[in-house]
């Protein structure tokens, strides 16, 4: 029972720390005030001032398109044979908002923190938006889904930004956010921001947006993202998404003077055939990039272009300086400049973007020398904790609590294990990010795997112990089996807590962004498979003890028994007690004949102190 206990306590502590760690890891990833964030904008100089090659940029983000989609569009196919027919990569991770971000500042995640869906502040780095107010110009927004505003916001006073938590609040529609998120010291980014949730919403304010006159327009649609989280990448509703965005592209753009205005199209990510997002498919990758109109060289292809590319390339067209904190370049090949004009760019972004990666160099540099110390210290921590566990499971083994019965471990043990890894590199696309077909949290989707895992680890210990009739001889098999299934569900938790401590400055790979996750839920799941299975042993125990038939049925026994001693010490052949005790842990139906009490639970203790 004891044993029972402190499992079950070691247990829990060692599920709520590792589901935590678990459910929070995405949050850990994001980085509200990355490097660059903290270093002036690197700008061009004002003289001379450089060529504006285009009056109006429309940029257009079609959420989620892959870029063999892209090629079944029949406008876009219009738009790539007038003007330019190239593509681009999504970066790392590929998701949303931290693709967004990369469009719009010219910053990939890895050094913009926002690094998955969840970021919770607002975007510091200088970005197209800033570039072209600075510029005298206005920047219009409309999108059908998705709050982009909210990424890019800025203080009133900028000597005291506001303390916001998480701007993300307001959607949860509590009373506190709502005040808040009136009164805040902050503002938009966009001149003209419109988020149009509703049925023709979209449309309306496309066209009313580009009937004015804001020289930069960001158009952002998500219906084929949409459609691809919902039924997968090669499905034909997904084909079906991407018409329905090309009719409405021909709708809202067809209208506009391409000798006046140049079209830039892209998407934030692809989408991986069964549906998803976030690691390093090729399909996940390799999104669309078409330029059409004003100030571009038709037919010219750009080789190795990124989505940080994006927007220093429209900040040329637009003859302003691109975002300070820019890690891209602009595709100058794409641009009708003069050789003059094309070389001072190419200059002018290696300087800045050396600088910028200079930047998050010196910061990864800084963080991995902090890594190394709590390293250093968190692997103190882990021997002197494995030594205890280690000495307690010893002690407790000794006094008998738990039992190690090697053909009951190989049946108990492994079975959480298999269906656990195996569901998740079977139905998880090999480790990956992009293993959540919905849009949600890695660990929501872990649950559900470790959940199937804990049912069969549950029926796997039954069948394990089946043939242990013994009630404590049960409890300490049971014992046993969570014992070594604890340890090594923690081992993997242990490392990852040492090896890989945050904050994480540099983003860890697609298959460590799933295995770090993956191993803190198994340990929560596979603690709650072991709670329920000691506490339904617990259980079963203690009702057999305070059973009153077993209770009157142990005293009958002990009575003969007492009878049998007090015959054979007469005799003078009282056999020594001890040996006769440690036997019993021996056989696989230990004492079954020497007290007679087994079947219903009496241990043999329990009978000579009834006695
Ligand atoms: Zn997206």
């Amino acid at each position: 029972m004891v044993a029972a206990v402190l499992l079950l306590v070691a247990g829990g502590v060692a599920a709520v720390f590792a589901a935590r760690s678990g459910s929070e890891f995405m949050y850990d990833l994001e980085q509200t005030h990355p490097a660059l964030s903290r270093v002036a904008p690197a700008l061009d100089p004002t003289t001379p001032p450089p060529p504006r090659l285009s009056q109006r940029v429309v940029l257009v983000i079609v959420d989620g398109l892959r870029y063999d989609t892209s090629r079944e569009m029949p406008y876009l196919a219009e738009l790539r044979a007038g003007g330019i027919d190239t593509e681009a990569r999504s970066q790392y991770p590929t998701y949303s908002k931290p693709n967004y971000v990369n469009i719009l500042t010219g910053v990939p995640p890895m050094a913009s923190g926002v690094r998955t869906n969840r970021f919770p502040g607002y975007v510091v780095l200088d970005t197209l938006m800033d570039r072209a107010r600075a510029a005298g110009m206005r920047t219009g927004f409309v999108s059908d889904n998705d709050p982009m505003p909210r990424l890019f916001l800025r203080p009133r006073e900028p000597e005291r930004p506001p303390e916001i938590e998480d701007v993300n609040a307001i959607e949860e529609g509590t009373t506190e956010a709502a005040g808040e998120a009136l009164t805040a010291e902050l503002r938009g980014d966009f001149d003209d921001a419109r988020y149009t949730p509703w049925p023709g919403g979209f449309r309306d304010a496309a066209e009313e947006l580009l009937a004015g006159g804001d020289q930069l327009v960001i158009l952002h649609i998500a219906l084929v993202d949409v459609a691809g989280h919902a039924y997968g990448g090669d499905s034909d509703e997904y084909r079906a998404a991407a018409d329905t965005t090309d009719r409405v592209l021909r709708t809202v753009l067809s209208k506009l003077d391409l000798g006046h205005t140049t079209l830039v199209i892209t998407a934030d990510h692809g989408h991986t055939n069964r549906g998803g997002h976030g690691g390093l498919e090729p399909e996940v990758l390799r999104v669309p990039l078409i330029l059409a109109g004003q100030g571009i060289v038709p037919g010219a292809t750009a080789s190795g272009a990124l989505l940080q590319d994006i927007s220093p390339t429209v900040a040329r067209l637009l003859g302003f300086s691109p975002p300070g904190h820019a890690l891209g370049r602009a595709l100058v090949e794409l641009m009708a400049l003069d050789d003059e004009a094309r070389g001072r760019f190419v200059a002018l972004d290696t300087t800045r973007s050396a600088r910028n990666a200079a930047v998050v160099a010196a910061a990864i540099h800084r963080s991995r020398q902090a890594r190394l110390e709590k390293r250093a210290l968190r692997l103190g921590v882990l021997i002197a904790g494995t030594a205890l566990t280690l000495l307690v499971a010893a002690w407790l083994r000794r006094r008998g609590g738990i039992r190690l019965y090697w053909q009951s471990l190989a049946v108990g043990v492994p079975a959480f294990f298999f269906v656990y890894y195996t569901l998740l590199g079977t139905l998880g696309q090999r480790f990956s990010p992009s293993l959540l077909p919905a849009r949600g949290h890695i660990a929501t989707e872990l649950v559900k795997y470790g959940a199937a895992a804990t049912a069969v680890q549950i029926a796997a210990g039954w069948w394990a112990m089946r043939r242990k009739l013994e009630l404590p001889d049960r409890l300490a098999t049971a014992n046993g089996i969570a014992l070594v299934g604890l340890l090594i569900a923690l081992t993997p938790v242990a490392l990852v807590w040492t090896l890989f401590p945050g904050p994480y400055v540099e983003v860890p790979g697609p298959r460590l962004l799933v295995l770090i996750p993956a191993v803190q839920v198994s340990v929560a799941c596979y603690a709650v498979g072991v709670a329920l299975t000691l506490a339904v042993e617990v259980v079963v125990f203690f009702s057999r003890a305070v059973d009153p038939r077993v209770r009157a049925l142990r005293l009958e026994k002990a009575l003969a028994r007492a009878r049998v001693l007090a015959e054979l010490a007469e005799r003078g052949e009282l056999p020594k007690r001890r040996s006769r005790r440690r036997g019993r842990g021996d056989g696989a139906a230990p004492g079954a004949s020497a007290d007679g009490a087994s079947a219903d639970g009496a241990s043999s203790s329990g009978a000579s102190s009834s006695s």
